[in-house]
């Protein structure tokens, strides 16, 4: 049965159904293509959703993990291991931030970072009824705590109660944020580019307001730049491209390029007051293995230029999304930075993003009405202009179909 019918019928009878899955079973990758185990060619406008950055099958990527398979997969946080030391020399070199803690995941590091907010506010006062101000169409994850920061009620409500003393605001509205502090508030936290909400950059102008606010209010600026940071924007942090810095930040999805890693960072005044030995703790978070990934990964954007890389192809992509924009009817915007870009259509995009599966090209949504590109870093300029391409035949199959 080696079929990919097969093998999705066998899914089905196996996984927990917590996925409307696309109908491909994926086998293999190289360099910006999937092929799925039928032996059928992609081009991957998703990467992992904005984790391979680097592509499929980099050799040095790949020997780096062999090489640390070999020596030693896993030991305790209770010891020292090297490639953990080495990856928060360099996450702390190119981030500018201070202190590191390696999670497993995006969730974990938002976990961290609520933590981090609630026990610097508690050491200053001694209460515990701090709040914590988050964005309307927000994604921080699907634990508990990142669920409770996560703007979207749908997501939240078949779970409550949530953790308490949340309050929401809106994100580039200054005021909506400043009308919702107290005496109670200890962070503001948000995506520096909102991703699954739609693809929304923060402004210029709401990063600094919320910046001096902060500095204000002795209140911590979070950022989750799970999505966006790792050079996604055409900056290592998205963030850094607004002359601010935050408090503490979460990174994920890029940072281990494959295996499960991520982080939440802090400046050193937080890191000095707030989580102590006994607060917080992760038996795989940042072992052997998935440190040395970081390594080679942090490595590999400097051999290759990745940033640079982004800039260019970033905003060729922009403009020939801008093209497609003003081609169709049903396409209302182009919205993003960098190679974290959305098409915003005036119905679903599912059938579109179905029609190019089958042409070969592998695309993802944000929310029902936007197409989401975020595709490996590496990816050139013939990329963009064969995926526009495809793009174009399904937009225009699907118009045709609506007329
Ligand atoms: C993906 C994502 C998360 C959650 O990361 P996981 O690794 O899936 O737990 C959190 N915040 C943002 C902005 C994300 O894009």
């Amino acid at each position: 049965m080696n079929t990919m019918q097969g093998f999705i019928d066998e899914a089905e009878q196996a996984l927990l159904h917590t996925y409307n899955r696309y109908q491909v079973v994926f086998d293999k990758g190289e360099d910006v293509y999937l092929y799925d185990i039928e032996g059928k060619k992609y081009l991957d406008f998703v990467s992992g959703i904005a984790v391979f950055a680097l592509g499929y099958h980099n050799e040095a990527y790949n020997n780096a993990l062999k090489e640390q398979i070999d020596k030693l997969i896993h030991t305790s946080n209770y010891y020292y291991n090297v490639p953990a030391v080495e990856a928060a020399k360099k996450l702390k070199a190119v981030s500018g931030m201070d202190r590191v803690f390696f999670t497993n995941s995006g969730t974990e590091a938002v976990e961290g970072a609520i933590k981090t907010a609630r026990k610097y506010a508690y050491l200053k006062d001694g209460s515990t009824d701090h709040e914590i101000i988050a964005m309307n169409h927000s994604f921080h994850g699907r634990t508990m705590g990142a669920l409770s920061v996560t703007g979207n009620a749908h997501y939240r409500e078949p779970f409550e109660p949530m953790i308490g003393n949340i309050r929401f605001a809106d994100l580039n509205d200054f005021e909506s944020v400043a009308s919702q502090v107290t005496d109670k508030t200890c962070a503001i936290l948000f995506e520096t580019v909102q991703g699954e909400g739609g693809v929304h950059p923060a402004t210029k102008e709401f990063m600094e307001k919320v910046r001096a606010l902060c500095d204000e209010r002795d209140i911590l600026m979070m950022l989750d730049e799970i999505q966006c940071g790792m050079g996604r924007t055409g900056t290592m942090y998205a963030w850094q491209r607004y002359g601010i810095k935050p408090d503490v930040m979460a990174t994920a999805k890029g940072l281990g390029c494959g295996v499960p890693v991520g982080a939440f960072l802090m400046t050193e005044k937080v890191g000095a007051a707030s989580l102590v030995p006994g607060d917080h703790g992760t038996t795989y978070g940042g072992n052997p293995l998935v440190c040395a990934a970081v390594c080679k990964v942090l490595e590999l954007f400097e051999e290759l230029d990745v940033l640079a890389n982004v800039q260019k192809v970033g905003a060729y992509l922009e403009k020939r999304l801008d093209e497609v924009a003003t081609e169709f009817t049903c396409v209302q915007e182009r919205r993003g930075t960098g190679l974290l870009q959305g098409l915003v259509f005036d119905q679903p995009v599912g059938d579109i993003i179905k029609r190019a599966m089958d042409k070969g090209l592998v695309l993802i949504n944000a929310g029902t009405d936007i197409i989401r590109f975020v595709p490996p870093l590496v990816i050139r300029e013939t990329h963009v202009d064969d995926m526009i391409a495809i793009l174009r035949e399904c937009i225009a199959q699907t118009e045709g179909e609506r007329k």
